[in-house]
């Protein structure tokens, strides 16, 4: 052989060892597990009043159409949230208004072009217009309200210019853009409509309107210690749909990175004809179909995808556990895939396990268990929100820097620090060992809601789902 020829073959193996490494990098878990399944759920499963809340106008078509459809198709009732009006998607802007640099004004534009189609494509799945709510909340800034702006002091400002929701269709005109005052219009929605079955997005979801909205969701539920079927619909994960194309005749899959979450995924098969009208609403879309059509027309299949979560107790224990031996270690409230990013794979030590919370000996007893060894080169954040029975919420974040509890952030501090008195830290290799003291305050706390996220400086490299465990 030619050393020229040679050579060619040489970089050829090359190029495809490094498709294949990156290709195992990015979906590490292609090459392990396979999809199980619970049996699939149909029109029966759901109770008589559907309630669908969707971050984006485009998610209750992509995540909740089939389940619309069947409900309509059996003279059941629907009702559909969108709690933004997607109006701060910059490339949209561009492709919509052929405009290279936006201004707020362009945002609103997009935003009342965006709430016409899912006018449009509700109508094309069948629901009326009295059932379409739209709450006008920022895109962008879900995360933002439920995270940072939670008080009427301490508005959003968005990419649309607005500290309210600026739009005459908004369900309540001049909101204003905090998290409070989103949990008391989902309140008021839910106690008017009372659902059977509530649709919402799935925690593990990374898109920070999603799981902002699955958050706001389970917060508001759990506040009002209101009692429906809980479902969640998965759009945006890294490996997921699989492929990103138009593929009528494959079934939706859940990412084998969720296979061992604890999420229970169900199928809900439709029919050629329902898979037809899923497609002609999806097409309504057309602001997001210039910008991303493959991926839109990924959600037309077989079936869509359902996932449930289990309700969770914290329990108390009688002995420590033993995470090194195994032994006597509880069920963790939050399992978090691991591997499934590229800067998850670089930094283990910023790479979410598993959360364990349980009582022990009167503390409440929180371990965050990454991959590798604690790094004092990162910063870890423990966020709980805890549900008192006279229905008022309390709100704590818990930052670790440098192996050490500096800095507590969101309102009413003061309760922090009293719960932080006399709370242990500990470090133990890949474990951060949290014990807080069970003091009175704690009397009446029937659910605790929380979450962990990992940084280094200013970049993100891990984030837990939002979880909640009965006290
Ligand atoms: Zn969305």
């Amino acid at each position: 052989m030619k050393r020229s020829w040679k050579r060619a073959v040489l970089i050829v193996a090359i190029l495809a060892f490094c498709f294949l490494l990156a290709f195992y990098l990015r979906f590490p878990d292609w090459f392990h597990a396979q999809p199980s399944r619970e049996p699939p759920v149909s029109n029966q499963t759901f109770g008589d009043r559907l309630l669908v809340i969707a971050p984006h106008p485009d998610d209750e078509t992509l995540g909740g159409a089939g389940a619309i459809l069947k409900q309509l198709e059996h003279h059941k009732q629907v009702k559909v949230v969108i709690m933004t009006t997607g109006d701060g998607y910059r490339k949209a802007v561009r492709e919509q208004f052929h405009i290279a640099a936006p201004k707020p004004s362009d945002f609103r534009k997009l935003g009342y072009v965006r709430h016409d189609e899912s006018v449009h494509g509700l109508e094309a799945l069948g629901v009326a217009p009295a059932d379409m709510i739209f709450l006008g909340y920022p895109d962008g800034g879900v995360n933002g309200l439920w995270q940072n702006n939670w008080e009427y002091s301490h508005l959003h400002k968005a990419l649309n210019g607005c500290t309210h929701a600026p739009y005459p269709f908004a369900y309540e005109k001049q909101a204003p853009y905090c998290g409070t005052n989103v949990v008391k219009n989902l309140t008021a929605i839910i106690r008017e409509y009372q659902p059977t079955d509530i649709l919402y997005p799935d925690p593990n979801d990374v898109h920070h309107d999603h799981w902002a909205t699955q958050a706001f969701t389970k917060y508001t539920i759990t506040q009002m210690q209101y009692h429906a079927k809980e479902w969640t619909y998965l759009v945006h994960r890294y490996d997921w749909p699989v492929p990103w194309a138009y593929e009528p005749n494959l079934g939706l899959q859940p990412p084998i990175s969720l296979l061992q979450v604890g999420t229970r995924w169900f199928d809900l098969p439709l029919t050629q004809e329902e898979e037809g009208r899923k497609r002609t609403a999806i097409q309504q879309y057309r602001s997001q179909e210039r910008v991303m059509e493959p991926f839109l027309e990924a959600f037309i299949r077989k079936n869509d995808l359902l996932g449930t979560y289990p309700p969770q107790q914290i329990p108390g224990v009688d002995t420590f556990p033993d995470f090194q031996k195994q032994e006597h270690v509880p069920r963790p409230l939050i399992i978090d895939p691991i591997g499934d990013t590229f800067t998850r794979k670089l930094h283990g030590a910023g790479d979410i396990r598993s959360l364990y919370v349980f009582k022990w000996q009167q503390k409440l007893w929180i371990v965050l268990q990454m991959r590798q060894e604690i790094s004092a080169d990162l910063s870890y954040f423990i966020r709980f929100r805890a549900f008192h029975s006279n229905q008022s919420t309390t709100r704590d974040d818990m930052k670790f820097l440098s192996n050490h509890l500096i800095e507590y952030s969101l309102a009413d501090n003061s309760r922090l620090y009293a719960r932080l008195e006399n709370a242990s830290m500990t470090i133990d290799d890949n474990r951060l060992m949290i014990g807080l003291p069970l003091t009175k305050d704690w009397g009446d706390v029937s659910n605790l809601m929380i979450s962990a996220d990992t940084y280094q400086g200013h970049t993100l490299i891990d984030k837990s789902a939002w979880e909640n465990g009965r006290f």
